[in-house]
């Protein structure tokens, strides 16, 4: 998911890293897996492998790429105006 439009037109580019609206999407499962002291190259490995969410500042939709090979788009509904995930 380097570059997506999305539906209300805006391009949104997520070659750069650290990207402040793409998020990766973990189960409680994984995060309980993880042995203590947690080390950093295994928590890298769990973020390239898990599901993206990337964030559009534009119209607040969330699109969803599963790693799969598909990218699911969610909008918010119309009575819910757009807000920063960080408000
Ligand atoms: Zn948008």
């Amino acid at each position: 998911m380097t570059n997506t439009i999305c539906d209300g037109g805006n391009r949104i580019s997520a070659a750069s890293f650290p990207h402040p609206n793409l998020h990766a999407l973990w189960a409680e499962v994984a995060y309980v897996s993880l042995d203590d002291p947690i080390e950093r190259q295994v928590v890298e490995q769990m973020f390239v492998k898990a599901p993206l969410v990337l964030y559009c500042v534009k119209c607040g939709r969330l699109h969803l790429d599963w790693r799969d090979g598909s990218v699911r788009t969610y909008a918010p509904t119309p009575d819910a105006p757009p807000t920063t995930p960080h408000s």
